[in-house]
């Protein structure tokens, strides 16, 4: 189900960094050997064998991350973004794996649209890349794709993200089928009569700036709708982009009571609340809207206690002349593949917010686990899916940086602690910094 250009597999001895693997249990300082991409040895020493020895002392190595939540704008917008660009700017942020959405131009809601991107994937991409196909043809929420064509051409998932699957009768019923083929739902719940028109959540910063407000109810009230037709149908749903708090309750009683759901939450929304769209930064402008402070501690205390199993980037490219517009007027979204590790360690892990180890579990063996990946972990006889993270150092983040073809972060000028020194994928080292 992912895709990637072929590459040698690496030889090499990764020497004196601290081996942290939470789902093994492995915390300690260890050396790891990698044979023609495999992992063969981890142990207090290790022979070299004649490989290339990389020297990580005061360095952490753990499992490469997952993001099950990146949109790669090919086919229709490769001015901002491409497969090759795209999974560039994964492997910099440490990423082994990652996840496309469907709401590209044209959508990938037929087998030829998505066999053309999985040859893209063979032709050009640095890290394993794999692909959601729509719900509905043209993600107009009227009718559902053929879905087990899209199944057996490869795509990992269903997913009308951008836009919400509006009749719950027709979630229904993508329910049902979504199930034969054996795959989850990735749901935008969005009420779009509740939203329509809103840039900024509904509350204090909203009536100050004189904005049109987008309220939690509006995300709410179709996570509550699509837990409960996911528990009727017993299907399997995974909720993208988590923002209200009493979305993060929904989910959590659907999972107390037996509703195979999952959901995911952006490092955006985990750092930033509305106070953020002050500064009018069209870079703080995404759906859903960044919300209020108890929301945010809500989304903490659900990546915390496991509720929400995966940090997703919802990495959204877009064009510089789009977002240097009013905000009223910009685009919602905002780029993260690269920014993720050091913002999420920056902001929570540094301040006693979250473990360490939480966070790399959530970035990595959680989404792999919702949607059926292998998971990366660092064992003997598992293909080598590693990240080398320096969490001493700072660097800043500028627009030379990125890899992205896009810039529109919303971390431009910030100076962050936690920097991906490597990044092994599949097996390829296929970042260095
Ligand atoms: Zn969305
Ligand atoms: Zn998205």
């Amino acid at each position: 189900m992912l895709w990637q250009r072929d590459l040698p597999g690496a030889n090499l001895v990764i020497r004196g960094a601290r081996v942290l693997d939470p789902p093994s249990g492995i915390d300690a300082r260890l050396e790891v050997r990698i044979d023609n991409g495999t992992i063969a040895e981890v142990a207090e020493q290790v022979d070299a064998n004649e490989h290339r020895v990389v020297e990580a002392d005061g360095l952490v190595l753990a499992a490469a991350f997952v993001d099950p939540h990146v949109h790669l704008r090919t086919p229709g917008r490769e001015d901002e973004e491409t497969v090759a660009s795209g999974t560039a700017a994964a492997a910099a942020g440490g990423y082994c794996a990652i996840l496309a959405m469907p709401n590209t131009d044209p959508i990938v809601d037929s087998a030829a649209t998505l066999g053309a991107l999985v040859e893209a994937a063979r032709r050009e991409a640095e890290v394993p890349v794999g692909f959601l196909a729509a719900i509905t043809r043209g993600q107009r929420g009227e009718e559902l794709t053929e879905m087990g064509e899209l199944a057996e051409t490869g795509a990992v998932a269903y997913s009308d993200d951008g836009v919400p699957v509006a009749s719950a009768g027709l979630m229904r019923r993508a329910l049902q089928y979504a199930s034969s083929t054996d795959r989850p739902l990735a749901l935008h719940c969005e009420e779009p009569t509740l939203s329509h028109g809103g840039h900024v959540h509904e509350g204090r910063v909203a009536a100050e700036l004189g904005f049109a407000g987008y309220p939690s109810v509006a995300e709410s009230v179709a996570v509550e709708r699509d837990l409960a037709l996911a528990g009727y149908e017993q299907g399997r749903v995974h909720v993208l982009h988590l923002s209200a708090a009493e979305s993060v309750d929904a989910l959590r009683r659907a999972r107390e009571g037996g509703v195979a759901a999952s959901g995911e939450a952006t490092p955006h929304h985990l750092v930033l609340t509305d106070d953020a769209v002050r500064s009018l930064d069209p870079n703080v402008k995404m759906n859903p809207p960044l919300r209020a402070e108890a929301d945010r501690r809500a989304l903490l205390q659900a990546l915390r206690d496991g509720t929400i199993e995966a940090v997703a980037t919802d990495h959204a490219p877009h064009a510089s002349h789009e977002k240097e517009v009013p905000f009223e007027a910009a685009p919602f979204g905002v780029t993260g593949l690269e920014t993720a590790f050091a913002a999420l360690y920056t902001y929570l892990v540094e301040p006693g917010l979250i473990p360490l180890e939480t966070l790399l579990e959530r970035m990595s063996a959680g989404p792999a686990r919702i949607y059926g990946l292998d998971q990366p972990r660092i064992a003997v006889g598992a293909p080598a899916n590693l990240v080398l993270l320096d969490t001493s150092g700072s660097w800043q983040v500028t627009e030379a940086g990125f890899r992205s073809r896009s810039v529109n972060s919303w971390l431009l000028g910030e100076t962050l602690r936690g920097q991906v020194r490597m990044t092994v994928a599949a097996g390829r080292v296929v970042h260095e910094g």
